[in-house]
């Protein structure tokens, strides 16, 4: 690719217009999302460079689309309403994310907390990740090729937990690994039948709190190469 053709595409003009990011963000807006922070991030994030070429055209619409090795990057809403979750009781520093995927996600959280450490089991799909935050100057984010269902213990506890593929059940470890005070963003159910869950350390024990069916690809076992 050219210099200029990168650089245009990096400003997102041509084939995704300023026009077409600010109706996105207005349909966000309309949907309930009301953190301004998160809808000021999602807008001058380039969704268009965390697709294929073929896709970048269709970047701005509220879908997930597929990223290849059957996964999708993650629909905005659902990116933008998880963020917004997370991030309801305040700031957070460390946010552990599950499902590197694209990047996308991870970008957003990037800009909204001190400090992202990303886990992935597809290690291609890690290492574009990697190279697209690169690229965005986004480095605040250290990232884990392994078992989500593992967390990253090393490096806990963490204020936010955020999955973003659904569970048959709470992974043990990412409660062992939230730190007092710290949620838990997860959907968790199988098939089509998947709630999003808010997960709280209290003092004593975890509270629970269910948010409404969604749909995302299984968070499956094991790191792969
Ligand atoms: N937030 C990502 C969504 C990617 S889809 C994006 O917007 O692009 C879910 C991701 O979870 C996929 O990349 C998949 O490989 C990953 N995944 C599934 N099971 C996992 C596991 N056990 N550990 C780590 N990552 C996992």
């Amino acid at each position: 690719m050219g210099r200029e053709q990168d650089d245009m595409l990096r400003r997102g003009i041509g084939m995704t217009s300023q026009r077409t990011r600010e109706r996105l963000i207005q349909r966000l807006y309309e949907e309930g999302i009301s953190n301004a922070k998160v809808l000021e991030v999602i807008r001058r994030t380039p969704r268009h460079l965390f697709v294929d070429e073929a896709l970048a055209h269709r970047a701005y619409e509220d879908t997930a689309l597929p990223i290849g090795h059957n996964q999708t990057i993650s629909q905005p809403y659902m990116v933008a309403r998880m963020s917004e979750l997370l991030l309801e009781a305040g700031p957070l520093d460390k946010v552990m994310e599950i499902g590197t995927g694209s990047g996308y996600q991870t970008a957003v959280l990037s800009q909204l907390v001190e400090r992202v450490f990303s886990v992935e089991r597809i290690k291609v799909l890690q290492d574009r990740a990697k190279e697209r935050l690169v690229e965005l100057n986004l480095r605040n984010v250290v990232f884990r090729w392994g078992d989500g269902w593992e967390g990253w213990p090393a490096l806990a506890p963490y204020n936010g937990i955020i999955v973003t593929a659904v569970a048959t059940d709470v992974p043990q470890a990412l409660l062992d690994q939230l730190a007092p005070g710290g949620r838990l963003v997860i959907p968790v159910g199988s098939g089509e039948v998947q709630q999003l869950m808010l997960i709280i350390r209290e003092e004593q024990g975890f509270s629970r709190r269910v948010l409404g069916a969604v749909r995302f690809v299984p968070l499956l076992n094991g790191p792969l190469a």
